[in-house]
């Protein structure tokens, strides 16, 4: 049994990961860098130790600190959170070698699918359906062979490093005449960003919607879907607001990309919780890529379920079985969830500093996953996002009324924000129709893709 956790990020998801601990009787150490001491999740914690320097890359992103300190605070797991450490197979290693519990699934799970090739061609092996391309790596002494392929593809096509991650490492060629150079600038970009130069091909697709399907497996071979959530709204393929169920897909097309999911995810042999992305276009699904952890925007799918994912988590990874069965799992209203960034909103350059005023939004299917409070410094060394607002409605026009009412009520002073990006973006008409794609918000606010 997990007795005693070590939190191996920081933010809202520490804050989140404690918040499900004191759900299962689990002490909690926060592991933090010397700009989160006064942080207050470190202070909530049980325990806290300082693991290193601001940077990342000497704190967070340092694997023998993080062993060390749950080594010394005798914790038995260590919960990587999203981002940092949870997505490296060598880290997961680590901790199990060390005799820790990797919150999360098994590493050679983490390889395969940090790998976008050998991750598609695993989904395409247990029949996940992926977007046509080159299922493999590009080789630019064979010029023929890939303009051969684009051609078959048809262009648009897409170039992505197969290392590639956050969005970045990716390139769109809408002419034969491009393709050599823009492969050869892209296996450039992706050996200097991921230090692996591996670049594939797909078929760009020109309007689909980000699909996602949340998954939750244990360690006996029981795995189930949580359903959907569209991610379409996105500003340089960052997800800037969330939700669940995904407009305009029947709940017969849900069950079924969703049980090919959780078969999917039988098949490989994975644990814990994990979402498989998808372009959706046409009525079709495109699988993109595996996420091995748990997801920033988690909690819309907590509301619309009534599931704790992280306490779920926790527990398969403590080695129960799933309490759930897939019929348990029912859906219930729609929910959104708004990324609130210390940015300027104008020019989306981040924004740290202190916070003056701090007044978190509430009321009736309202939730705010935030770490920040009155006279919180944001440190400018990791990501700008300050916290999360929920909202949770019996219908999605409820859903929406009730985020804009609380986008109104939350007041984030002292540094500049994207609240007011939110706002608008809650009034937009074809938001609020549920008509975006991936390239929408982008369109919306005069970036060209
Ligand atoms: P990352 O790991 O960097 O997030 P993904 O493979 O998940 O990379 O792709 C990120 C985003 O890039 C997608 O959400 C989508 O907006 C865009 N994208 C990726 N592949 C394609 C494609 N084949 N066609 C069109 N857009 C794509």
């Amino acid at each position: 049994m997990i007795k005693k956790l070590a939190i191996a990020n920081r933010g809202e998801i520490a804050l989140r990961i404690m918040r499900a601990c004191r759900q299962l009787g689990i002490k909690s150490v926060a592991l933090h860098s010397s700009a989160d001491r006064n942080a207050k999740y470190v202070k909530l914690s049980d325990e806290s130790v300082c693991i290193g320097p601001p940077p990342a890359l000497n704190s967070y992103l340092d694997t023998s600190a993080v062993i060390a300190a749950a080594e010394v605070t005798s914790a038995d797991a260590i919960h990587p959170g999203y981002g940092f450490l949870s997505e490296n197979a060598d880290f997961a290693e680590r901790v199990e070698n060390s005799g820790f519990i990797f919150v999360g699934p098994k590493a050679d799970s983490i390889r395969v699918m940090g790998d976008k090739i050998s991750a598609i061609q695993a989904m395409k092996a247990t029949g996940v359906p992926c977007v046509p391309g080159s299922d493999g790596p590009l080789d630019v002494s064979k010029p023929k062979v890939i303009e051969a392929m684009a051609k078959e593809i048809g262009l648009p096509v897409i170039i992505k490093a197969a290392g590639g991650g956050g969005g970045r490492g990716m390139r769109v060629v809408e002419k034969q005449s491009d393709l050599i150079s823009s492969i050869k600038l892209t296996q450039q970009e992706a050996a200097a960003a991921f230090n692996n130069e591996v670049v594939y091909m797909e078929k760009f697709l020109t309007k689909p919607r980000h699909v996602e399907i949340q998954i939750l497996a244990d360690q006996h071979g029981n795995a189930i879907h949580l359903g959907d959530r569209d991610c379409s709204m996105q500003r340089r393929h960052q997800k800037v607001i969330e939700e669940a169920p995904a407009p305009g897909i029947s709940d017969a097309l849900r069950q079924k990309i969703g049980k090919r999911c959780a078969e999917a995810a039988k098949a490989i042999n994975y644990r814990g919780v994990g979402t498989f992305e998808f372009l959706y276009q046409d009525g079709e699904f495109y699988f993109i890529e595996m996420n091995t952890r748990i997801q920033v925007e988690h909690p819309v799918t907590e509301m619309i379920t009534g599931v704790d994912l992280i306490k779920e988590q926790l527990l398969v990874a403590d080695g129960h079985e799933l309490r759930l069965k897939q019929k348990d799992v029912q859906f219930n209203g729609h929910a959104i969830e708004c990324r609130i960034n210390a940015e300027d909103p104008e020019t989306f350059l981040p924004s740290p500093g202190e916070i003056t005023q701090y007044h978190m939004a509430g009321g009736p299917g309202v939730r705010v996953d935030s770490h920040a409070y009155t006279h919180y410094v944001v440190p400018p060394y990791y990501d700008s996002m300050v916290g999360k607002l929920i909202a949770h409605g019996a219908t999605r026009e409820e859903a929406i009324a009730r985020m804009q009412g609380a986008l109104q009520e939350m007041v984030v002073d002292g540094i500049k924000t994207n609240l007011p990006l939110h706002m608008e973006l809650l009034q937009d008409r074809g938001f609020v129709e549920g008509q975006q794609d991936i390239h929408y918000l982008e369109k919306k606010l005069g970036l060209s893709h």
